[in-house]
């Protein structure tokens, strides 16, 4: 059974920090197969990023890959992160539009980092270090805050922003001060 049920905003899971993994489990078929059902979960749900406790796993563990949007981003590879750690790059924090397969189709303003070190074990336990920036910086801090119970509502400075993708789409479009063009590539994760 790959593709997992993802819970959703009020399941406990999403707001219990996440253990750490053994490094010397990641391995064994049991963190393997956990892998592979995220990666599947994400693809099913249409989704740039999953953390383990969105399919009800409490582990230090996210996945992310998105492509198709030449325009704005560079495709970004499938990415296993494992234990990490983040660091801002950037002072500067920029605001783009995120949702969440945990909160389904509500859309806000959340403002990120614009460029973040990643550092923790990829899928085979080995080490990860390096920067991600723009699109991908917003999916790791997203997946990020996951693994500590944050949400992206949480991150949010005016819940103005707030709305259903559905209503956005009819009403938000084209608005001044609204980047409708952000729509179409948004994070979700
Ligand atoms: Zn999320």
């Amino acid at each position: 059974m790959p593709v997992q049920p993802i819970v959703r905003l009020g399941h406990p899971a999403l707001r219990t920090p996440a253990r750490p993994i053994e490094p010397e489990t990641i391995r064994e078929p049991g963190i393997q197969q956990l892998i592979a059902d995220m990666v599947e979960t994400m693809q099913d749900a249409y989704g740039v990023g999953l953390a383990a406790p969105q399919i009800g796993a409490g582990l230090q563990l996210f996945v992310y890959a998105s492509a198709g949007h030449p325009e704005r981003h560079p495709d970004i590879p499938l990415h296993v992160v494992i234990n990490p750690m983040i660091t801002p790059q950037a002072r500067e924090l920029v605001y783009d539009w995120e949702g969440c397969l945990s909160i389904p189709d509500l859309r806000g303003m959340v403002p990120r980092h614009l460029a973040v070190r990643v550092q923790g074990l990829d899928r085979d336990g080995r080490p990860l270090d390096y920067v991600a920036s723009d699109f991908e910086a917003r999916i790791v801090q997203h997946e990020y805050d996951h693994l500590n119970g944050i949400v992206f509502l949480d991150r949010m400075r005016d819940l103005r922003t707030l709305g259903y993708t559905a209503e956005w789409n009819e009403h938000m479009e084209g608005e001044e001060g609204w980047d409708a063009g952000d729509m179409g590539d948004i994070a979700v994760g």
